[in-house]
């Protein structure tokens, strides 16, 4: 998904997908295979890790979660709650079952941030409530607060009576206002990393899966979708049930809640959306049904059901996430013309690594995010060609180069020490794109034939589990590196996911496309060639981005002037272009764009198109400007990203000791 640096450029964020069982004569089908996939990932859950034989087990501790997942193991929630836009809060109760893995434990800790907790009760066989002593303890800041229920001899199951308030950092309230439609009020979660603690009492790890069911009272005249069979022909009456029938983890779960409707897209896909976008995401992303079928040749059967995606309003701080069967959606990639579709490429392919094969600790993020981004690519150049998916790695490689140059070393690791830090903070392009180049780098010595098996029985092997970079060390060895011998050797993989900054032996997407753009940049920045001899008409989104993040940092503001004339960049509707050309016009003070700067940085809340918008703003001695418009467009922004903007903006004095 997305990503939290608050000094430094964010990177690609992505998406993910969900699926609704839906009607039709697709149904028994659909609730066969989610019974079975149900099944496989009870099952799975109860096999056993593979035994690494390391004497220093820390990198199996997930630090970002106080739950004693070791001694008592959620496994199911039912929540039950109401959305209350005038309070900013869901309140209601949630109903954990657990096993115990160790009969004696006397208690079952949990996560929380930001909870009000009013009273947790045992629930007997028979449904009989008996209250519980609970202990809550003090907020850190990064963890949130731990929350200890004692547990009676043989109980397997407590309800928990809480709210959520308004600060909930899983949680964006929007007024009608900040919607499209102007009429309705929305709401909706970001979970990832560790904000389901926000607004569910939970074992916040990704090492955890629990399956879950839901009833979401709303007002009336407002649709609830979940992370979850959605029921596409539910009646509209502000009271919604759900069922997610396979274990994931507690950051997979989503909510969202508006004036939404549904327009389908194919026999498992469709679109949730406010009126204004639902014709033209629908369109944009017609594509989809065909990723589906595209990545099941590939990697093996879709195990969830229905794909569909909910297209949030534009403060939406991600590109997308992947809730499982919903996919929440930025609408800043509704381009008109599929250039920037690659999102629901990336956040399909989480259905597969990220959902079904699930990093155990943050540390892990690149297994997530490195292993969709690679998966990602393969589906564009199955749906496009080559040079679409050259082109597109050609700039992610080009934007991780650059970003590497700001992050502290350490972040450029693979598996990232995080210390306590926040885990937003391992978000970059380095768990995305090095991630991605080492698998890249893997099909290229072992043949894609021989990867694409590696990677099909890797996903079939850990459905339904979560692991860590050593234990995935490990299975690659022995399923790949020592059954072929000779073409990789031991400390080019400890180089690619032990070691800082990029491999010198790293491979390095080119584009034929790029090296013509390259041409005729070289030539109108020399003079050799004017703007009207300039054949540009057939250049693609790609290589407009490529043109406008390779002009020359010195670039005269002449020539910036000549090129917005002949070809409108300033008021360019493509919002990656418009990025590109507003952070080149901000570093060199071009102030043409200025207007169009502000509209920009008001009217989206996208984390990786605004971040590096303010940076450049602060850097170039900007900063008046940069907090007038802050201070206008910050209430219309997500929770996370007024976290990341207020530190670039307002950075906090350092505090003496
Ligand atoms: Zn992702």
């Amino acid at each position: 998904m997305n990503k939290r640096l608050p000094t430094m450029l964010v990177s690609a964020v992505l998406a993910m997908s969900l699926i609704a069982c839906q009607q039709s004569e697709n149904s028994q089908t659909t609730k066969t295979d989610a019974k079975n996939a149900s099944e496989k990932s009870q099952q799975a859950m109860k096999k056993e890790m593979p035994k690494v034989e390391a004497e220093d087990l820390s990198y199996l501790i997930d630090e970002h979660s106080y739950a004693n997942k070791d001694e008592v193991l959620l496994t199911h929630l039912d929540l039950d709650l109401e959305v209350l836009f005038d309070k900013k809060q869901l309140k209601g109760h949630v109903d954990l079952s657990f096993e115990r893995l160790q009969s004696n434990a006397q208690q079952l800790i949990l996560d929380t941030r930001d909870l009000t907790i009013d009273r947790v009760t045992s629930i007997d066989s028979d449904g009989n409530e008996t209250d519980t002593q609970f202990v809550l303890a003090d907020k850190d800041a990064v963890l949130g607060s731990k929350l200890t229920v004692e547990l009676k001899d043989g109980e397997e199951k407590v309800r928990i009576y809480y709210n959520s308030n308004p600060q909930a950092s899983g949680l964006q309230w929007l007024t009608p206002e900040q919607t499209a439609g102007k009429k309705e009020p929305f709401m909706f979660s970001q979970a990832q990393a560790i904000h389901a603690r926000s607004f569910i009492p939970v074992q916040d790890s990704p090492d955890v899966r629990v399956t879950y069911k839901a009833n979401i009272k709303t007002p009336k005249q407002l649709l609830a979708v979940m992370s979850a069979y959605n029921e596409p022909n539910t009646p509209l009456d502000g009271d919604y049930q759900f069922d997610m029938p396979q274990a994931i983890p507690p950051y997979l779960i989503a909510i969202g809640v508006g004036d939404l409707q549904f327009k389908s897209m194919g026999p498992r896909t469709g679109v949730y959306s406010e009126a204004a976008y639902l014709d033209s995401s629908a369109k944009e992303f017609e594509d989809t049904e065909q990723m589906i079928d595209i990545t099941e040749a590939m990697y093996g059967p879709y195990l969830w059901g229905r794909y569909d995606l909910l297209i949030l309003p534009p403060s939406f701080p991600f590109g997308g996430m992947e809730n499982p069967r919903l996919s929440f959606i930025t609408p800043t990639v509704i381009a008109g013309d599929k250039s920037l579709i690659n999102l629901i490429a990336h956040e399909l392919a989480h259905s597969w690594s990220g959902n079904l094969v699930t990093n155990a600790t943050w540390r892990d993020l690149w297994l997530n995010e490195g292993f969709t981004s690679y998966v990602e690519n393969r589906i564009m150049e199955e749906l496009f060609d080559e040079n679409r998916s050259e082109m597109e790695n050609a700039l992610s490689v080009q934007g991780l180069r650059q970003q590497v140059k700001s992050l502290p070393v350490g972040d450029t690791i693979l598996h990232i020490t995080l210390d306590g830090r926040d885990p937003d903070d391992a978000f970059s392009g380095v768990p995305y794109t090095k991630g991605q180049m080492f698998l890249v780098f893997l099909e290229q010595r072992f043949g894609r034939e021989t990867f694409d098996k590696f990677l099909n029985q890797y996903f079939g092997d850990f459905a339904f589990k979560s692991l860590t970079t050593p234990e995935f060390e490990k299975y690659l060895d022995k399923h790949l590196i020592a059954k072929y011998p000779g073409k990789v050797t031991q400390a080019e993989i400890d180089e690619w996911l032990h070691s800082p900054m990029l491999p010198e032996f790293m491979p390095n997407p080119q584009s034929n496309a790029f090296i013509k753009v390259d041409a005729a940049s070289a030539d109108f920045i020399s003079g050799k060639l004017a703007l009207n001899d300039m054949v540009t008409d057939k250049w693609s989104i790609h290589e407009w981005l490529h043109f406008i993040n390779n002009l020359p940092q010195d670039i005269s503001l002449e020539k910036m002037a000549e090129l917005d004339k002949a070809f409108d960049l300033t008021t360019t509707t493509n919002n990656e272009v418009a990025h590109a050309w507003l952070k080149l016009a901000i570093n060199r003070g071009y102030g043409v764009v200025n207007q169009r700067l502000e509209d920009y940085l008001i009217s989206i809340g996208r984390r990786k198109l605004i971040v590096p918008l303010y940076k450049a703003l602060m850097d170039t001695k900007q900063g008046d400007f940069a907090k007038r418009v802050y201070a206008i467009a910050r209430s219309g922004y997500h929770p996370l990203a007024q976290g990341t903007v207020d530190a670039i903006v307002n950075p906090a004095k350092p505090v003496s000791k």
